[in-house]
């Protein structure tokens, strides 16, 4: 039988970018990538403390194809800050592609973050721009409430789920990412890169199943 993870209040649940553009017929499908919001949404009933993370590009962001002349979705580019994939034109601030999936259902959420609002310089991440030197805020707003263990879903895998888990290992955060709930895009071997930074960092990968509330007081 499974092992089970009793959820207290000092989990977040860390949920990363689950908007119309990385569903299906979004601009930047990740296959699949609507099955998890079921999931998603029963998942975050354990957690009094919930994060919803929304890639929001201003037009023209540099991460876009569409922005380097000659380039293709899914070239990489040297960048100041390093390589970076080129993706369709995606998740532009506004754009209905940009709103989370309409059946996204967590009220309690206490904060939405979002991410990529820099014309020049991505961020995959939760916590860090693609410099993996730029903070975003989160990791001071989740120490300041107390949390030391983030459980992370959504979208995709290989990409800002993996960045968001890899950040946090480094801000001194237990992680734990939550398999059944996330969907990967698998560009150049980028899963298999994925896991084996996992299994490298002891960042535990675990079913939604096995997810249930601590019982306290
Ligand atoms: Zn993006």
């Amino acid at each position: 039988m499974a092992a089970t993870h009793a959820i207290s209040d000092s989990d977040a649940l860390i949920v990363v970018d689950i908007q119309n553009d990385f569903c299906p017929d979004g601009a930047l499908a990740v296959p699949r990538g609507d099955e998890v919001v079921p999931l998603v949404n029963r998942l975050a009933e354990h957690f009094r403390s919930v994060v919803l993370t929304q890639d929001w590009h201003p037009p023209g962001h540099l991460s876009f194809a569409s922005s380097h002349p000659g380039r293709s979705p899914y070239d990489t580019i040297a960048m100041p800050y390093g390589p970076q994939v080129l993706w369709p034109d995606h998740c532009v601030q506004g754009s209905p592609g940009a709103a989370f999936h309409k059946s996204l259902h967590i009220p309690h959420a206490g904060l939405v973050l979002r991410k990529g609002t820099d014309l020049t310089i991505d961020s995959y991440s939760a916590l860090y721009e693609n410099d993996r030197r730029t903070p975003t805020g989160l990791a001071g707003y989740l120490r300041e409430r107390g949390i030391t263990t983030l459980f992370i879903a959504g979208l995709a895998l290989d990409f800002c789920v993996r960045y968001s888990a890899e950040d946090a290992v480094a801000e001194g955060f237990s992680v734990v990412v939550i398999e059944d709930a996330c969907r990967g895009i698998d560009v150049a071997g980028s899963m298999a890169a994925a896991q084996a930074s996992f299994a490298a960092l002891r960042v535990a990968c675990i079913s939604s199943e096995t997810v249930c509330r601590a019982v306290s007081g």
